[in-house]
């Protein structure tokens, strides 16, 4: 039959930086495959709408299915790796990620076109080679909102949504970059409309993983 009429206008590709998931007072597990990297890893790529709503769980009938993205776990493993206690193999985190927003795509992605997607599109930003480039570097330091965007914006050609968490100390640190994906899943564009959030103030550490 004919496929049901897309219900989103663009994604959010949102990558994580694992220092800053790991130095809050929740504290963190590593995966079963060890420490990740320290780069930015993949949180999820999530269709939403230009009003800032967005769809989620839309078929509960399509269950991550390992088997399907059997030549993509590896890479999955070091590129989007699980954070959250206790420690386990990622199947879990990934299969919500597919459940919730995965599934919403289904007019442009099966299962392995969505992690496929999103690690390509993660590689083809190479996000903490252009921070570094910038001057930004995971050293515990600080930097202004205009640093971070701008290291960003001049590495990869597209600014990001910021968004900050607290480590242990309540300091405000760069945890995860929201950055716009056109509908068709293919390219990366301005975004139409940020995320709410709170206000990360000027003082933002960028601490080591
Ligand atoms: P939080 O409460 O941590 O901001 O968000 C919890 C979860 O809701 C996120 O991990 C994500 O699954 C979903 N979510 C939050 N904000 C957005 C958004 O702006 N767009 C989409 N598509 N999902 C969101
Ligand atoms: P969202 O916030 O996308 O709805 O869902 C995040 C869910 O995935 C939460 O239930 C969280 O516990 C789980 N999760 C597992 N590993 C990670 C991780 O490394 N980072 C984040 N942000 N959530 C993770
Ligand atoms: P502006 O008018 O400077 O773009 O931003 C308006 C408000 O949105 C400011 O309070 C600013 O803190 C917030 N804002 C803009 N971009 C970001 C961002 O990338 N991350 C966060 N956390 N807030 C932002």
């Amino acid at each position: 039959g004919r496929a049901a009429a897309q219900d989103y206008d663009f994604f959010y590709l949102v990558l994580q930086w694992p220092g800053s998931y790991c130095d809050t007072k929740q504290s963190c597990c590593y995966p079963k495959s060890g420490k990740p990297a320290a780069d930015f890893g993949i949180h999820g790529l999530w269709p939403n709408r230009n009003d800032g709503s967005y769809p989620q769980n839309c078929n509960p009938d399509a269950e991550f299915d390992p088997s399907k993205v059997s030549d993509l776990l590896s890479s999955m493993r070091a590129k989007w790796p699980t954070l959250a206690c206790p420690t386990n193999d990622g199947v879990r985190f990934w299969g919500h990620e597919w459940d919730k927003h995965g599934t919403c795509a289904a007019d442009v992605f099966n299962e392995h076109g969505y992690f496929a997607a999103a690690l390509s599109l993660r590689d083809q930003l190479g996000v903490l080679n252009a921070l570094t480039a910038g001057g930004v570097n995971p050293d515990g330091g600080y930097y202004t909102m205009d640093q971070i965007k701008g290291a960003i914006r001049d590495g990869t050609g597209f600014e990001p949504y910021v968004e900050c968490n607290r480590d242990e100390s309540g300091n405000s640190q760069l945890y995860q970059l929201y950055f716009c994906v056109a509908a068709a899943g293919d390219s990366f564009v301005e975004c139409p409309v940020l995320p709410r959030g709170r206000p990360c103030g000027n003082r933002i550490e960028f601490p080591a993983f």
